[in-house]
């Protein structure tokens, strides 16, 4: 099945009672047996399993082409599951433009307990090679990265990670399943924050680990049950309905995006515009091969630094100043005090992080509007910061 037909029938048959074509919320704690020891359906407990959350991961699986899926109660709970597959002293790469929350995770939570963790140039494979050690496990990427939108070579990473023995794990909330399947490069999991695009209306906050390897399900699968951070019902349907529209949807940002990067590209109060659907990216070709479109996120320096940030920010009317993406709606976020606060001021320099650097979330509103909002946006920034 195509995409369009997974996102609406994967994993979602119609409820066997009452033929209910839409999966039911099945807001229950616990399962009556038939006696001790029989479950009637496999369900006993809502921790361990819900119908309506098999229902999201079986779709979720579906569209990344992984044989199983896990949902979890947020991106952050998902990628924790993951790193608790690694022992004291074991040592992940890392691509070094990531997730605020990750690196916290990575930094504040993980190192301190005894995980190593070397940062390298994302788009730049032979320095995840060079940075191999005899405890290395894990590589761990996001693409496109967060905020500076580079692009990681999947198929290179993948090889990389067969002919080193380690896992590939790919973090691919930026472009959703719609736009690349990281399992066919090589990866070994693939982690979603579905808060964003595959949730897409900013109503809920949820998680997901898809993989085809069945040693790594069944470790998970216990983890997610053991450790517990399970999604509600309720939000696994609202994943679900979210879902049955996510190709509809990236079609949309990706469109809007690419119109509105050429934009930004061509203003004079922009010094610098990051998105792979440009021929300026460096990694154009990468992105064309890798991806179906180039995904709904746009960051862009402006001239003038903050003074120039603060006017731009304050101008806008459709673009909301607020953390997240992913959803129907355009946002705004100013990274170095918002999405990557937890940074030091230093190593957000060192990454090239800027002080003009802005982030879009780019919405499906109709193109022609959210460009006259960044046009009088950007003339404020202008005279503002002289
Ligand atoms: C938001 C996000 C996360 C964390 O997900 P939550 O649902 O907020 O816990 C992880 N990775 C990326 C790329 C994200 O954008």
């Amino acid at each position: 099945m195509k995409p369009e037909t997974q996102a609406i029938h994967a994993g979602q048959p119609s409820d066997p009672v009452t033929g209910a074509v839409t999966i039911p919320i099945y807001q229950t704690s616990t399962y009556e047996q038939e006696a001790i020891g029989k479950p009637r359906a496999g369900y006993e407990y809502s921790r361990t399993g819900n119908p309506t959350r098999v229902a999201l991961e079986n779709a979720l699986a579906a569209l990344e082409g992984a044989c199983h899926g896990l949902a979890f109660s947020s991106g952050v709970a998902a990628s924790e599951a993951v790193i608790r597959l690694l022992k004291p002293g074991d040592e992940i790469i890392a691509g070094d433009d990531l997730y605020g929350g990750t690196y916290r995770l990575f930094e504040k939570v993980w190192r301190p307990w005894g995980l190593s963790i070397r940062y390298v140039d994302a788009a730049d494979p032979a320095a995840f090679a060079a940075a191999i050690s005899p405890r290395s496990r894990l590589l761990w990427v996001e693409t496109p990265t967060n905020p500076l939108l580079k692009i990681v070579d999947l198929a290179a990473l993948g090889r990389l990670a067969r002919d080193k023995h380690l896992w590939l794990a790919v973090d691919n909330t930026f472009a959703s399943p719609y736009l690349q399947r990281p399992l066919e490069f090589g990866a070994h999991l693939v982690i979603h924050s579905t808060t964003k695009y595959l949730g897409g209306h900013s109503d809920v906050i949820g998680g997901a680990v898809l993989t085809s390897d069945p040693a790594l399900f069944e470790a998970l699968r216990y983890l997610q049950n053991a450790a517990g951070a399970v999604p509600a019902p309720w939000d696994c349907w609202l994943v679900l309905r979210g879902l049955k529209t996510l190709p509809l949807r990236m079609r949309a940002h990706g469109e809007n995006a690419l119109a509105l990067a050429q934009y930004l590209e061509s203003h004079p109060a922009v010094a610098r515009v990051y998105y792979s659907g440009l021929s300026s990216h460096p990694q154009h070709s990468l992105a064309r091969r890798q991806m179906r479109n180039y995904g709904g996120m746009i960051s862009a320096e402006l001239k003038g630094g903050f003074p120039a940030v603060e006017s731009f920010v304050g101008n806008l009317r459709l673009f909301k100043l607020a953390e997240s993406l992913g959803g129907v709606e355009s946002l705004v976020c100013y990274p170095p005090r918002m999405t990557h606060a937890s940074l030091p001021a230093e190593e957000r320099r060192h990454r090239g992080i800027g002080d003009g650097l802005v982030r879009l979330s780019v919405g499906i509103e109709h193109v022609d509007d959210l460009r006259l909002d960044l046009e009088r946006a950007l003339e404020a920034a202008r005279r503002n910061s002289g």
